[in-house]
C-alpha cells in the first residue's frame, strides 16, 4: 500500500541511499497483469535461501519505492509473503498512527477484527496515480510467520491495521478499488486540493500541488 503518488521527494534516508546502491532484482508489474487478481500460493520453505532473498528484494523495493506495504503478487510472485512499514511520519488527519519497523509477514492471516469501522485513504503502489476512501475494521488481529517459520501474532490498529488488511487483499487477488462502493470515494491524485487539510501537510502531495500552482504562496495554503 503507499500513502503517496508515486515520487521520490520523500525518499531522502541514509539507509534508502545504501539500498538505491544496489539493483533491484524485483520490478513491479503492470495493473493489467492477471497474477495481481490469482490468489496466492502458501509459502512452505521456510529459511530456505530462496525465500530470504524473495523478502531481502522486497523489503529493498518497497523502501525505494517509499511505499507503507508491498504483497509478493505485486512483483509477479504468487506466494503469500507481504512487508509492512510504518515510518514516523505526520499523518495529520490520521487517528492512531504510531511507527512499526520493517516487517516480513510469510503466511498472514486475519484471524479477527473489530466489527467497528473506519474509512481512510489509500494507494496503491499497483494502481499508479489513484486514491480512494476505503471502509476497513480498525483493529485486527493478523498471524503469521517470520522466514524462518517462527509463528507470531500482531494486534493492529491505526495505520498498520489498515496496511496489513490492503495488503493482505493482495494475497487473494483484492485490490483496494473492489471495496470502494461509491464512484465519488476512488480519485486522480492530481484532482486533490491544495487546502486539503490531510493531503496538504504531505510532502510529497505538496511538491505536486506546489507544481501545479506555481504561484501558489506555499505554506499559506496549508491548513
Ligand atoms: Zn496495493
Amino acid at each position: 500500500m503507499r500513502f503517496q503518488p508515486r515520487t521520490r521527494v520523500a525518499c531522502e534516508g541514509g539507509a534508502l541511499k545504501v539500498r538505491l546502491a544496489f539493483r533491484m532484482a524485483l520490478n513491479l508489474i503492470p495493473e493489467s497483469d492477471p497474477v495481481l487478481r490469482d490468489i496466492a500460493k502458501p509459502i512452505a520453505d521456510y529459511g530456505s535461501r530462496r525465500l530470504l532473498r524473495l523478502a531481502g528484494e522486497m523489503e529493498d523495493l518497497r523502501a525505494e519505492e517509499c511505499a507503507l506495504g508491498l504483497a509478493a503478487p505485486q512483483v509477479g510472485v504468487s506466494e503469500r509473503i507481504i512487508v509492512v512499514e510504518i515510518p514516523d511520519d505526520d499523518f495529520v488527519g490520521i487517528p492512531e498512527t504510531y511507527p512499526v519497523p520493517a516487517t516480513v509477514l510469510v503466511n498472514p492471516e486475519i484471524v479477527w477484527e473489530t466489527e467497528q469501522l473506519i474509512k481512510l485513504p489509500e494507494g496503491c503502489l499497483s494502481l499508479c496515480g489513484m486514491m480512494g476512501n476505503v471502509l476497513r475494521p480498525s483493529r485486527i488481529q493478523v498471524e503469521a510467520r517470520d522466514v524462518e517459520g517462527n509463528p507470531f501474532s500482531i494486534l493492529a490498529d491505526g495505520w498498520l491495521a489498515r496496511v496489513l488488511q490492503h495488503e493482505i487483499d493482495h494475497l487473494d487477488g483484492i485490490l483496494y478499488p473492489d471495496r470502494i462502493e461509491e464512484p465519488g470515494e476512488l480519485w486522480i491524485v492530481e484532482t486533490v486540493e491544495l487546502n486539503d487539510p490531510v493531503w496538504s501537510r504531505n510532502p510529497t502531495v505538496r511538491e505536486i500541488l506546489e507544481r501545479r500552482n506555481p504561484n501558489s504562496p506555499g505554506e499559506a495554503g496549508m491548513a
